[in-house]
């Protein structure tokens, strides 16, 4: 080890900044982060930092470097872009044994400052020892994904129980056991989506009984529409947590792989039409295996909330008193259109947006057409495949401009997605003659016509 690494407490402990420029004043932020007294030589100052030294109750000094600046500090920072001051700062740090860090000069550092993911109070450093600082810096951003923003209030929680949980449970396995369980499981998802009534009364009842077991728990996760990339960080999280999923159709195999490989795995429709479990029973298993003490991903495309029954299949959940979180998914209409090149609203073309649903229910599609004409509206038809030449005849037959631009977009945000652009009056004809498969959306609007200027896109 090149280095040895600490944290170092600099609470209301003076630190000597020498220089006055860019990298000092980002220096000094980082520095009031600890809450450190800041004090600065330098001959030019940015505005900025002398306000960051004023707020830590710091000294300026706006003069050149001298040793005397030095004493009484518990840490120097040299960052000044004069290479003879800055070591000159560091060799009258070394030879008063007072730790110097001089920017970007690994050779004249006696202390060197690490890539931080700052979730405190859990703070995790990451150094390179000065050889490869991209590379650390590659590094913390990968942490920075994997690491929940809220860990920082699972920590105080933790905080504010130790002395408790120590003086229930004296044994330390047991104690250990407990916090593993405890920081991994449903009180700990509680606590991150804030609701720490919840969470500590479980974590109460559990203490109390002197085990961890988890209640169980249900995920109600929207997956997006296909592109794993379009997962957010709570999706991905719940789903390397969950013991069983149930997932449906619009799941893409790419998304299930990422799920966590032990899980058990339910899959439950749907397809147009062919619903492999009805709804209701859907509702009762989420209850059932969740009652039976696991965490249960629901896992759905898109959207959970947009024509995805997410309220129906928490509503039994509720009534049961079993614990739920719902994550908003991005949904088929905006993963579809920004990857066709779509926007659904322009100043120009567009000031609002429809989401409809073209399900036809025995044959026919039952709308009030007339709201749909208004020109400066964006129309987005989900489960319209079935239905398009309907919907396309109805909107002429109500005065809509056969000439209004539309387009298909199949399999939207996937690597075979395809866009099929034409105006109401020959859409439906251009997709009967390719092999077009569900799912797909409809998007009607002046925006199509955009798809030229914004296109990326396979068609
Ligand atoms: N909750 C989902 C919608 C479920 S309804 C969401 O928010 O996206 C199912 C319909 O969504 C499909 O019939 C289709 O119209 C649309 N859809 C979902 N994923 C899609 C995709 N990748 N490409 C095109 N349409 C998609």
């Amino acid at each position: 080890m090149e280095y040895f690494p600490l944290f170092f407490d600099l609470k209301n402990k003076p630190v000597l900044i020498v220089g006055g420029g860019e990298i000092a004043t980002r220096k000094a932020r980082l520095l009031r982060r600890a809450n450190a007294i800041v004090d600065v030589v330098a001959e030019e100052i940015d505005g900025e930092l002398v306000e960051l030294i004023r707020a830590s109750g710091g000294k300026l000094y706006q003069a050149s470097y001298s040793a005397s600046h030095i004493d009484k500090h518990v840490l120097v920072i040299a960052a000044t872009d004069i290479e003879n001051v800055n070591a000159r700062v560091s060799a009258d740090c070394q030879v008063r044994q007072i730790p110097v860090n001089v920017v970007d000069s690994p050779g004249l550092c006696t202390v060197i400052t690490p890539a931080i993911v700052d979730r405190s109070p859990i703070i995790v450093a990451v150094s390179s020892g000065g050889d490869a600082p991209v590379l650390a810096r590659m590094l913390k951003s990968q942490l920075e994904r994997s690491l929940p923003g809220a860990y920082g209030k699972l920590a105080r929680f933790a905080a504010k129980y130790r002395d408790k949980v120590k003086a229930a449970l004296p044994d330390i396995d047991t104690r250990r056991r407990f916090w593993e369980a405890t920081l991994a499981g449903d009180v700990a998802e509680q606590v991150m989506a804030d609701n720490v009534e919840l969470a500590e009364k479980n974590f109460n009842l559990r203490l109390a009984a002197g085990d961890a077991d988890r209640g169980g728990e249900v995920y109600l996760v929207g997956a997006g529409p296909g592109d794993p990339d379009l997962l957010t960080f709570k999706a991905l999280r719940l789903m390397q947590q969950a013991e069983v999923v149930l997932y449906d159709r619009l799941v893409t195999p790419a998304i299930l792989d990422m799920v966590r490989k032990d899980a058990e795995f339910v899959y439950v429709g749907k397809r147009r039409s062919e619903h492999a479990v009805p709804q209701q029973q859907i509702n009762q298993m989420l209850c059932d295996y969740a009652l039976a003490g696991n965490r249960v991903l629901r896992l759905k495309g898109g959207d959970p909330f947009i024509f995805g029954r997410g309220a129906e299949e928490i509503e039994l959940l509720a009534e049961n008193g079993i614990p739920f979180q719902v994550v908003p998914g991005v949904t088929a209409a905006a993963g579809c259109a920004s990857y066709a090149g779509i926007p659904l609203t322009h100043r120009d073309y567009s000031q609002s947006v429809r989401f409809i649903t073209g399900h036809v229910k025995d044959g026919v599609l039952d709308f009030r057409w007339k709201e749909f004409v208004e020109d400066s509206q964006t129309l987005v038809f989900y489960m319209g495949l079935t239905g398009l030449p309907q919907i396309c005849s109805q909107l002429i037959a109500h005065g809509k401009s056969p000439a209004t631009p539309a387009a298909l977009v199949e399999r939207g945000t996937q690597p075979d997605q395809r866009v099929h652009i034409g105006t109401l009056s020959n859409l439906a004809k251009i997709v009967e003659e390719r092999d077009v498969h569900a799912p797909t959306l409809l998007i009607i609007g002046g925006v199509v016509s955009l798809h030229k200027t914004l296109k990326w896109y396979k068609t």
